[in-house]
């Protein structure tokens, strides 16, 4: 029988199902987008999909087969056509500024997203350009792709 060393298991993701695990507590969260789950606002858990999760999940890391399953829940992922956050002010909307659209990426990228956007509002110039992130991209087709979405 293969045992996963849960204390030395990185956060593993693979890119090509969106399979991705870590530990967590005392046991391991895996979780998986459904590529083919339309666009809505639907949280309720699908058991079905969940099989085809730890199926994968089996195959890429076989000392996970066979698990049992403690709990499980479902998320909505905010997504943009590019997977990228829209920041800063929205022109159309006098005084309307969005941090928003993070597309699965929100809890890593908030810190610098409230940074940059403070230091904008603050200081009219971030330390980084976030231009390439304003809401006007979708309009002229300027659209700043992400490749590794989960
Ligand atoms: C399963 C899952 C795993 C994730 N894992 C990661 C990860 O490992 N790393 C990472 O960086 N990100 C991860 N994310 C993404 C991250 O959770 C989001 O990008 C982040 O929470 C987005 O933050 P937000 O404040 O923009 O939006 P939200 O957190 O969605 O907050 C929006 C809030 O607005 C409220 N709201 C909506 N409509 C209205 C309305 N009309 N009036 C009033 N309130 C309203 C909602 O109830 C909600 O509280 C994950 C997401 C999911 C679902």
């Amino acid at each position: 029988m293969v045992v996963l060393d849960r204390q030395n298991t990185p956060m593993t993701v693979d890119f090509q199902t969106s399979l991705y695990f870590h530990p967590e507590g005392d046991g391991v969260l895996i979780g998986m987008s459904d590529r083919e789950d339309p666009p809505g606002y639907g949280t309720d858990v699908n058991w079905d999909f969940l099989e085809k999760m730890f199926e994968q999940a089996a195959r890429r890391a076989p000392a996970l087969a066979g698990a049992g399953m403690k709990t499980a829940w479902a998320g909505l992922y905010e997504v943009t056509p590019d997977h990228q956050a829209i920041l800063g002010p929205v022109p159309e909307l006098e005084g309307f500024w969005c941090a928003a659209g993070f597309s699965g990426h929100g809890f890593m990228q908030a810190p610098a997203a409230a940074r940059l956007l403070s230091q904008l509002l603050l200081d009219h110039q971030s330390e980084i350009d976030i231009s390439p992130f304003a809401f006007a991209r979708f309009a002229k087709g300027a659209l700043v792709h992400e490749r590794n979405v989960i």
